[in-house]
C-alpha cells in the first residue's frame, strides 16, 4: 500500500498471452490493483488480451494508436527485424504510450509479461533496457516474470512491490509458466503466438511497396493487403486479385473509395479483381487479362470481362492470359 487509503495501482501491457495473464496475477496476488492496456494497429489487435481481460477479471483499456504507429514504422530509429516489424521501437512506443495514460491516470507503475531471452531480439537485458530510456521510463516498468533476473525498479525500491513475490523465468521454455498457470487454477489460455503481420514476408513485401507508391493511406490500403493476390503494374496502378470466396466478397466490401475499378468476368466463375482508385486504359486491359487469366475461362481465348466503375458497367474483350505470365508483376 502507497498508505493506508490508497492501494498500489499497476497499468500493464497485454497481449492476452499466459505471460500478460500471470505477471497481472503475480501482482494481483500482492494486493496491487491491476488494469490492462492493449493496443490496436492494422497489424495487430487487441481481441486476445480483451478476451483475457474478461475470462480473468482485469478491466483493460484499449487504444487504436495506428496513427502515431506509422510514423515510427516509416522510419524506426532501431531498424526493422527480419521484415517489416520493427520490435524494438514497437515495444518502445507501446510504453511511451503506456507512460502517458499511467501519468494521466494515477497508476504507480507499468508492468509487462515479458520473458528475458524468451525472444532473441527483444527480450534481452540491454533490449529491455534500450525501449525503457526510448520510451523515458527507465526503473518504472516492472517484469514481474523475469524480476529477480533483472535491476531493481523503482515500484521495488519503494516497496509497492515485494521483489521476494517475483519470479525469475528465463528463456524459451514454457514449462516454469505451465506450472505456475496451475497453480493459479489457470486451463483456458491462448497458445503461444509468432509475431503480428510485419513480421509475414508477403505482408511486409506489400507492406513495402504501399510505402513506396503512397503518400497517404486509408485504413483499408492497410486491409487489402492482408488478401487476395497483389500485382504492381506501374507507380500508380496495383492490381488486387481475389484468391477465396472469403476474399472475393471482402474485396468488394473495401471497393468503395472514389475511383476504384472492379473487374469480373462474365459468363464464367472467377475472381473478383480491383484497381484501388482506377488506372489508365492499358492497366485495366491488363486487369481484364489477369482477370480472365485467374478464372475459369479458357485460355487464349477472347473473354468478355465487366469493367465496373461507380455504378457504370463497361465490358472489355481481352484474351485469357495464363496468370504465370504476370510473375514479374507480383508483389
Ligand atoms: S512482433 Fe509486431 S507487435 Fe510484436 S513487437 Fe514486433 S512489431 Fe511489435
Amino acid at each position: 500500500m502507497t498508505n493506508n487509503l490508497h492501494k498500489v495501482k499497476a497499468l500493464g501491457l497485454s497481449s492476452g498471452g499466459l505471460d500478460s495473464i500471470l505477471s497481472a496475477l503475480v501482482l494481483k496476488a500482492e494486493d496491487i490493483e491491476i488494469e490492462w492496456i492493449s493496443f490496436e494497429t492494422p497489424f495487430f489487435s487487441a481481441s486476445k488480451a480483451e478476451k483475457a481481460g474478461a475470462t480473468i477479471g482485469i478491466p483493460i483499456t484499449v487504444k487504436n494508436i495506428t496513427g502515431r504507429y506509422l510514423k515510427m514504422l516509416k522510419d524506426p530509429r532501431f531498424g526493422y527485424g527480419k521484415h517489416m516489424n520493427p520490435c524494438l521501437d514497437c515495444h518502445a512506443l507501446m510504453l511511451k504510450i503506456a507512460g502517458e495514460v499511467m501519468a494521466k491516470r494515477g497508476f504507480n507503475f507499468i508492468f509487462s509479461g515479458e520473458v528475458l531471452g524468451q525472444r532473441p531480439m527483444s527480450q534481452t537485458k540491454p533490449s529491455l533496457r534500450c525501449v525503457e530510456k526510448a520510451a523515458g521510463l527507465v526503473g518504472h516498468v516492472l517484469r514481474p516474470l523475469s524480476a529477480k533476473l533483472l535491476p531493481i525498479t523503482i515500484p521495488e525500491e519503494k516497496g509497492w512491490v515485494n521483489r521476494e513475490a517475483l519470479l525469475s523465468f528465463s528463456g524459451r521454455s514454457r514449462k516454469p509458466q505451465i506450472a505456475l498457470a496451475e497453480e493459479f487454477g489457470i486451463t483456458d489460455y491462448p497458445a503461444p503466438a509468432g509475431g503480428c503481420l510485419l513480421t509475414d514476408a508477403t505482408f511486409s513485401r506489400r507492406l513495402r511497396d504501399l510505402f513506396a507508391h503512397q503518400e497517404t493511406y486509408l485504413e483499408r490500403d492497410f486491409e487489402l493487403l492482408k488478401m487476395g493476390r497483389h500485382f504492381r503494374l506501374n507507380a500508380t496502378s496495383k492490381i488486387i486479385v481475389g484468391r477465396t470466396q472469403k476474399d472475393n466478397q471482402k474485396i468488394k466490401n473495401l471497393s468503395h473509395q472514389q475511383g476504384d475499378i472492379l473487374l469480373k468476368v462474365s459468363n464464367f466463375p472467377g475472381p473478383v479483381v480491383l484497381i484501388p482508385q482506377g488506372a489508365g486504359r492499358d492497366a485495366i486491359l491488363k486487369g481484364a487479362c489477369l482477370c480472365a487469366g485467374y478464372s475459369k475461362a479458357p485460355k487464349g481465348r477472347e473473354i468478355i470481362v465487366n469493367v465496373i466503375k461507380n455504378r457504370d458497367i463497361e465490358s472489355v474483350t481481352v484474351i485469357s492470359t495464363p496468370p504465370g505470365e504476370f510473375r514479374e508483376y507480383m508483389i
